[in-house]
Parts: C-alpha cells; sequence; structure tokens
C-alpha cells in the first residue's frame, strides 16, 4: 500500500529546521523512480473527478511532482514563487510565520479568471502556505478546486484552515 510505501521511506529529521521540530524528509523518495511513479499515479488517481484546468504548484518541494501531476492530469503547471524570483510581473500575498511574514508571488498572467485551480505542496503542516496560495489563485479571479499533497501532518489541523475554501483535500499518507 502507498501510505506504508511513503512513510517507510520518508526520513524523520530532529530539531530542523529549529530545536523540537521533527522535519519529514522527502528526499529518499526521490531516489526511489518506482516509488515516484506511483506517488505521481496515486495523485492522479484521486483527482481524476475534481474537474481541474491548472495545476499550482508551491516553492520548492511542490515543484517536484507538481510538474509530472500536471502532465498526467493533461493540464498546464504554474509556480507559485517566494518573493522576488518571478521574473514577470506578479500578484503577491503575504502569511504569517512564527516569527515574521513570508511573502508568495504569482505571475499575473498565469491563471485565466474561472479556471479550476488544484494546489499542490510535499506537505501540509500548519496550511499557512496553502492558505496564501488560495488568495493569490483568487486574486486572479480562479477557483480553489482543491489541495494535493504527497504527506498531512493531520495533528496540526491544517485541514480545518483549508476548509472555508474547499473542502477537496487529498493526501497520500497522514499523520
Ligand atoms: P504550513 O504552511 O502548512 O505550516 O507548512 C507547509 C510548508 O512548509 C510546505 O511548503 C512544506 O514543504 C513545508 N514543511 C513544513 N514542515 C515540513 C516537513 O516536516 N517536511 C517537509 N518536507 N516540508 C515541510
Amino acid at each position: 500500500m502507498i501510505e506504508s510505501k511513503i512513510k517507510s521511506t520518508v526520513r524523520d529529521v530532529n530539531d530542523f529546521p529549529k530545536a523540537g521540530i521533527v522535519f519529514k524528509d522527502i528526499t529518499p523518495i526521490l531516489k526511489d523512480p518506482q516509488l515516484c511513479m506511483e506517488i505521481t499515479k496515486a495523485l492522479a488517481e484521486q483527482l481524476k473527478d475534481v474537474g481541474i484546468d491548472v495545476v499550482a504548484g508551491i516553492e520548492s518541494r511542490g515543484f517536484l511532482f507538481g510538474p509530472t501531476l500536471a502532465q498526467l492530469l493533461n493540464v498546464p503547471f504554474v509556480p507559485i514563487r517566494k518573493a522576488g524570483k518571478l521574473p514577470y510581473k506578479t500578484v503577491k500575498q503575504s502569511y504569517d510565520l512564527e516569527y515574521g511574514t513570508a511573502t508568495i508571488e504569482l505571475h499575473e498572467d498565469a491563471l485565466i479568471a474561472g479556471q479550476k485551480v488544484l494546489i499542490h505542496d510535499d506537505l501540509l503542516a500548519t496550511g499557512g502556505t496553502v492558505v496564501a496560495a488560495s488568495k493569490l489563485v483568487m486574486q486572479l479571479g480562479a477557483e480553489v478546486a482543491g489541495y494535493s499533497f504527497i504527506i498531512a501532518l493531520d495533528f496540526l489541523n491544517g485541514r480545518v484552515r483549508l476548509a472555508p475554501y474547499n473542502t477537496q483535500i487529498f493526501s497520500l499518507a497522514s499523520y
């Protein structure tokens, strides 16, 4: 089963990026091409009836599986990046971190008003990043069709934070 394969492959790193955090390191997955293929196909299978026009992936780990997922769904991929990285005109959205704020951006011509957008990232923690990504999508008049993650840390209640935007929240492995 894919969930147990993911869980047995992901590496827990204690005290990263700071003391007390147990970071789920997904890089061991990338060393297993067969598992990468299975993951991308399983993500696409979960989404087949959702109705998606575009996949928006979040820098940087949302760029690992997002483009292949979009190709399997036969829809465009658009990158959501940290401030200052995208070269063309952008819309911006700031959000709170534990200490300070972060800003993410999307090219202003990345989406067309009314498009149904799947937001993809490797992992759902508190949901702050994908809430900000949802606001970027809505700034361009597009709709959030749902969310797709490889891993969801359900004990952090990210799903509750996302529910006002869209309740179609998919993941392959939960903790
Ligand atoms: P959130 O905004 O939901 O609190 O945090 C999710 C974002 O932080 C995602 O972009 C995700 O890549 C990153 N992140 C937070 N914790 C982890 C973790 O334990 N493992 C990985 N791979 N990413 C994490």
